[in-house]
């Protein structure tokens, strides 16, 4: 578990659970907090209790996948409201409790601590929250998963990307998605203000998991050659195969 505050006011939090490394932030307003995504166990996002101490706060989830929503329990009273997208709360009455289920009947253990905290405030397109001096702009876009959404803070010009953007490179569950996930990250690289791009997973240095998840879905969108990396491991090289598939032939797995 790795805890630190990379500009004033905005930290990140790295815990691995199941082999999956995942990363979860803290944006920290003069009157209010957002908790963004909150990691696979209670245990794993407890440390930001100390930080937001007294402060409402609101959690809000990049999207339904595991690893990004089982450690809510972990954190402190006094939550303002959770907050996804309006397909992320129909998730936690689909996938999301059998996904649990069978996880806890391939291992109790670790994942004993978990529960379920499902979204109480939802959106369809886009919401804006003014947490005092700071604001986070939240957008609906579907890609990875169609109840994808990422996180803008103007002020600071930095993107939450959530699992829209990945280094080495992103996972695609449906092909049929892709032209305006690859269409929204473009917009997105367009914002001369944004200086620095933080995915759940992967690289942290400025623009790079941004500018590095459009060469990719670019080059699957047949538009141009992408060179993996040559060290990539054992799920990145799957998961490219597995894109390979989903695209050739226009998939839609479904969570
Ligand atoms: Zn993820």
């Amino acid at each position: 578990m790795r805890l630190q505050e990379i500009i004033p006011n905005l930290w990140i939090i790295d815990a691995t659970s199941a082999h999956v490394q995942t990363r979860a932030a803290l944006v920290m307003g003069e009157q209010r907090a957002v908790v963004w995504d909150s990691l696979t166990r209670p245990e794993d996002i407890a440390p930001l209790v100390e930080l937001i101490g007294d402060k409402p706060y609101f959690l809000v989830y990049s999207h339904a996948d595991w690893d990004h929503i089982w450690g809510s329990a972990g954190l402190p009273d006094g939550r303002l409201g959770v907050i996804g997208h309006s397909d992320c709360l129909r998730r936690f009455s689909d996938d999301v409790p059998r996904t649990l289920q069978r996880m806890q009947q391939a291992d109790l253990g670790e994942w004993l601590s978990v529960r379920l905290v499902a979204p109480n405030i939802t959106f369809p397109w886009r919401l804006s929250l003014d947490l005092g001096g700071v604001t986070l702009d939240l957008h609906h876009l579907p890609g990875h998963t169609a109840d994808c959404i990422i996180g803008w803070i103007p002020e600071w010009g930095v993107l939450l990307g959530g699992d829209a953007i990945e280094t080495p490179l992103p996972v695609v569950n449906n092909a049929r998605l892709l032209g305006g996930w690859l269409a929204a990250l473009e917009s997105l690289q367009g914002l001369d203000r944004l200086t620095r791009a933080i995915p759940s997973h992967g690289s942290l240095a400025g623009r790079e998991s941004l500018d590095g998840t459009v060469a990719y879905l670019r080059a699957l969108a047949g538009d141009q050659q992408f060179n993996l990396p040559d060290k990539l491991d054992d799920f990145y090289r799957e998961t490219h195969q597995k894109n390979l598939i989903v695209v050739d032939g226009g998939l839609v797995l479904h969570e």
